[in-house]
């Protein structure tokens, strides 16, 4: 079976695998379709700790194939995504139900094998199956989602709340609807591109600024008169990250959604913290809402297939890389070989 392995940074090679074989509690999954996440980016780079050589990707869903005999909760033929990410179960913190923050967390695609290539080895905890109609791209969407649900939760969002959205890239873009959801009067989203933009505006955004034009700190004040009840950044940049800290009005909260550089470090004033009571949020990956994030896209209530940008057929991993690299794209799908 064909696989993407990522040897060591910037070197990427299509490998013929054995296929795998399903233990008594694993499954096997033909991948029908993977998301390329900023992650996979950062290890294709080497900024982000992962296991080399490593087949990435970690949003995906694919059909069960193979199941091992203790497996009970789905069977072969089901449609199912996967919770990358395997907790121990057993360290002081999974045992406090925060398992997202396990001492010994891996995950697929990071640390063992993971969505792009054909068939993919997964613990059968880590499985959910999927409504049998729901297209093979929602299912890979479930992942993300996924995270922008715990930190919706994170950000404890309030009916009429104000918020602001620093980015309109796919997470931005979950973010956008899952807020307006959630209860919010007013949703003012920043970003530059046009074409994204127009996608915030589709997808829930009330006012679109583009930062690279308009005074962001003082249109947001404009519009809101105080300032944002909430701001959540979902660019993962320094730049951003210092912005947003300038939008919340006073008692207001900043989520710090979009994953920095490692050694990112963005200046602050302690006094402003106080003086205005601000709460700054950190939200880490998605433990225990996958259940919900299917339910989302399930029912419609999130869309995800305009957020579709580029579709390629795994042979053109190579190819998914670069076009991550230029920016510009909102979420790179790649198609499993049926
Ligand atoms: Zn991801
Ligand atoms: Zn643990």
């Amino acid at each position: 079976m064909k696989a993407v392995v990522i040897d060591e940074p910037r070197s990427v090679r299509l490998a013929d695998l054995p296929m795998p074989h399903a233990g008594a509690d694993e499954v096997v999954i033909r991948v029908r379709a993977c998301g390329v996440c900023g992650t996979d980016l950062h290890i294709f780079h080497g900024g982000f700790r992962a296991d080399y050589p490593v087949i990435p990707g970690h949003e995906f869903s694919g059909e069960v194939v193979e199941a091992g005999a203790a497996v009970e909760h789905v069977r072969v033929g089901d449609h199912v995504t996967i919770d990358p990410n395997i907790s121990c179960g057993v360290c002081p913190f999974c045992r406090r139900g925060e398992i997202h923050l396990c001492t010994h967390l891996t995950a697929l695609g990071v640390n063992r094998p993971g969505g792009f290539q054909e068939f993919c080895l997964a613990p059968a905890k880590q499985v959910y199956q999927l409504p049998h109609d729901l297209p093979w791209e929602a299912g890979a969407f479930v992942e993300p989602l996924a995270c922008c649900v715990h930190g919706i939760d994170r950000a404890q969002i309030r009916a009429s709340d104000t918020v602001v959205i620093l980015g309109a890239g796919s997470i931005g873009l979950l973010i956008t609807q899952l807020v307006r959801l959630a209860g919010a009067s007013r949703v003012i989203v920043s970003e530059p591109s046009e074409e994204k933009a127009e996608l915030a505006r589709a997808l829930g955004a009330d006012t679109v600024l583009n930062p690279r034009s308009t005074d962001l700190t003082q249109a947001v004040r404009d519009l809101t008169g105080i300032g944002a009840d909430l701001v959540i950044e979902c660019v993962g940049h320094p730049g951003t990250v210092a912005q947003a800290l300038t939008l919340p009005r006073r008692g207001g909260r900043v989520l710090l959604f979009g994953v920095n550089p490692k050694e990112a470090e963005v200046p602050i004033r302690p006094y402003e913290v106080f003086l205005n009571e601000l709460t700054i949020i950190g939200s880490y990956i998605n433990p225990c809402t996958h259940a919900r994030a299917i339910d989302l896209v399930a029912s419609g209530r999130v869309k995800v297939d305009p957020l579709v940008s580029h579709r390629l057929p795994l042979d053109d991993f190579p190819r998914a890389m670069e076009i991550a690299e230029a920016g510009g794209a909102v979420k790179i799908m790649v198609a499993g070989r049926s």
